[in-house]
C-alpha cells in the first residue's frame, strides 16, 4: 500500500496541529501505524490521498448510519446553503427536528440543541445538580461521555471509588466529585449510592456500552440503575451518543424499556454535521435558560445546515434499515469468531446490532476490567494486517465497529475473507 502523500502531509501536520491531529485516536498511536489523510468518502467507503480504497468500519465513529454522502443528504444540504449557513435566530428546523427527536424518545419532553456530544453531557449534568442541589455524580468506568472535566475521571487506588483525573488539567476538585461504578454491577452502585447519602445528582451510563468497545448491559442492569435512583433520589442520566437512533429508532431506552429522566444525544442526530442534543423531563428542561436559570448558550446551536442533515437522517430511518445492520452486524460477529477458532485465535466477540467489537481476549467481556485484558499487541497487528488489505478498522481495540445502510452483504463477506487471512498470520 502507497501512503506517500499521507506520510508527507502528517509530517506537516505534526508541525501545526498538537499530534497531527485534531481528536487523538486518529493518530494510529495505539495500532502503531502512521494515519491515512482522506480526500473523500461515498458509501461504505473511505479514499485516501494516495487513491487507497478502504471498506470503513470507522464511520465517522457513529454518525453514518446512512453511509457516507447519500444523496438525499447531499441534495438536501445544497439546497439549504443556498438559504444561508446560519442564522443566529431561531429558524423552523429547530422545531422540525425536535419534534421528530421527541417522536421517536418519548421521553424527551424538551429537546436543546447543541453542537456536540460533549456539550450535550456536561450541559445535561449542569440541569441534573440545578434540579437536585447536589454536587456529585455517578459514572461507570469504560463508559465516556465527551471530555467535559466531571467526567475526565477513573478510579482512584484510594478509598471506596474516589474519582482521580485521568488528565493533566483536570482539578482534583471537579474529580472529587466524580464517583466510580463498575458496569454490569449493580453492587457497586449501590454501594457508592450508601456511601454519598443525599450528595448524587446523576447517574450517567451509556445504555449499552460503546468506548471501551461494546458491552451490552447485562439482564436488568438498567432497571436496577432506574430503581437505585428512585430509591436515593438521583437522576437517571442516559448518554444515548451513540445507541440513540442506532440500538433501534427510539435508543436503548426503548430497546431496553427503561425511561431515563434526562438523555444525551449525538453522532447520528447531526447526520455527519456536528450536533448534540440533551433533554428530558419538561420539568429538568425549563430549569435550562431563558425558560430557567441553568445557563447553557451556544453560538451555532441549532445551525440549519446541521439540522437539515439530522431531519433527512431521523427521516430515513425505517425497520427495513434496522433488520439491514442487525443482519450485517452479526453476520461480521460471527465471521470474526469463525476465522478466530479456525485459526486458534482466543476472541471474544461482543455485538449489539449494527454495532460490534472483537476483543483479543479468552474472558467474558462485561465492564472495563474485563475488557481490559484485550491483548492490544495482537489487535494493532489484526489492525495492521486489515487496513493492508483494504479494510478501514478502529484504530484502536476498545472501539465499536460501525456498519451501515451502505455496507453490503459482498463487503461483509470481504472483510471476514480478510479477517481469515490476518488471524493465520497473528499465530505464526
Ligand atoms: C462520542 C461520544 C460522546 C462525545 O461526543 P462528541 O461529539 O465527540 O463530543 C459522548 N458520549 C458518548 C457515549 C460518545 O460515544
Amino acid at each position: 500500500m502507497k501512503t506517500t502523500k499521507s506520510a508527507r502531509l502528517f509530517k506537516r501536520a505534526l508541525g501545526i496541529l498538537p499530534g497531527g491531529v485534531d481528536s487523538p485516536v486518529r493518530a494510529f498511536k495505539s495500532v502503531g501505524a502512521s494515519p491515512l489523510f482522506i480526500s473523500r468518502a461515498y458509501g461504505a467507503r473511505l479514499e485516501d490521498v494516495d487513491g487507497n480504497v478502504f471498506i470503513d468500519y470507522v464511520m465517522s465513529w457513529g454518525p453514518l448510519i446512512h453511509g457516507h454522502a447519500p444523496k438525499g443528504l447531499v441534495k438536501a444540504l445544497q439546497r439549504a446553503t443556498t438559504l444561508g449557513t446560519s442564522y443566529g435566530a431561531p429558524s423552523p428546523l429547530e422545531v422540525e427536528l425536535a419534534t421528530r427527536v421527541r417522536k421517536l424518545m418519548p421521553s424527551l419532553e424538551r429537546v436543546r440543541f447543541v453542537s456536540s456530544g460533549t456539550e450535550a453531557a456536561m450541559s445535561a449534568v449542569r440541569v441534573a445538580r440545578a434540579a437536585t442541589g447536589r454536587d456529585k455524580i455517578i459514572k461507570f468506568e469504560g463508559c465516556y461521555h465527551g471530555h467535559a472535566d466531571a467526567f475526565l475521571v477513573q478510579a482512584g487506588s484510594g478509598a471506596l471509588t474516589l474519582g482521580t483525573p485521568t488528565s493533566p488539567g483536570v482539578t482534583k476538585a471537579a474529580a472529587a466529585d466524580t464517583l466510580l461504578a463498575t458496569y454490569n454491577n449493580l453492587a457497586s452502585v449501590e454501594r457508592v449510592f450508601k456511601a454519598n447519602k443525599r450528595q448524587v445528582a446523576a447517574l450517567c451510563v451509556e445504555p449499552i456500552a460503546g468506548n471501551m468497545g461494546v458491552v451490552p448491559p447485562a439482564a436488568g442492569f438498567l432497571q436496577g440503575l432506574r430503581a437505585l435512583c428512585d430509591t436515593h433520589g438521583a437522576l437517571l442520566l442516559f448518554d444515548e451518543v451513540i445507541s440513540g437512533f442506532r440500538a433501534s429508532a427510539g435508543g436503548a431506552q426503548q430497546v431496553y424499556g427503561v425511561r431515563p429522566d434526562l438523555t444525551c444525544l449525538g453522532k447520528i442526530i447531526g447526520g455527519g454535521l456536528p450536533v448534540g442534543a440533551y433533554g428530558g423531563r419538561a420539568d429538568l428542561m425549563e430549569l435550562v435558560s431563558p425558560a430557567g436559570p441553568v445557563y447553557q448558550a451556544g453560538t451555532l446551536s441549532g445551525n440549519p445546515l446541521a439540522m437539515t442533515a439530522g431531519i433527512w437522517c431521523l427521516d430515513q430511518l425505517s425497520p427495513k434499515l434496522y433488520k439491514h445492520l442487525a443482519v450485517l452486524g452479526s453476520r461480521l460477529a460471527a465471521g470474526f469468531a469463525d476465522a478466530a477458532r479456525e485459526a486458534g485465535v482466543d476472541l471474544q466477540v461482543n455485538a449489539f446490532g449494527s454495532v460490534v467489537t472483537p476483543f483479543f481476549t479468552s474472558r467474558q467481556v462485561k465492564d472495563y476490567a474485563s475488557a481490559t485484558t484485550a491483548n492490544t499487541d495482537l489487535y494493532a497487528r489484526f489492525f495492521r494486517g486489515m487496513l493492508a488489505r483494504g479494510i478501514y478498522p478502529p484504530p484502536s481495540q476498545f472501539e465499536a465497529w460501525f456498519v451501515s445502510a451502505a455496507h453490503t452483504r459482498r463487503d461483509v463477506d470481504k472483510t471476514i475473507a480478510a479477517a481469515r487471512e490476518v488471524m493465520r498470520e497473528l499465530t505464526q
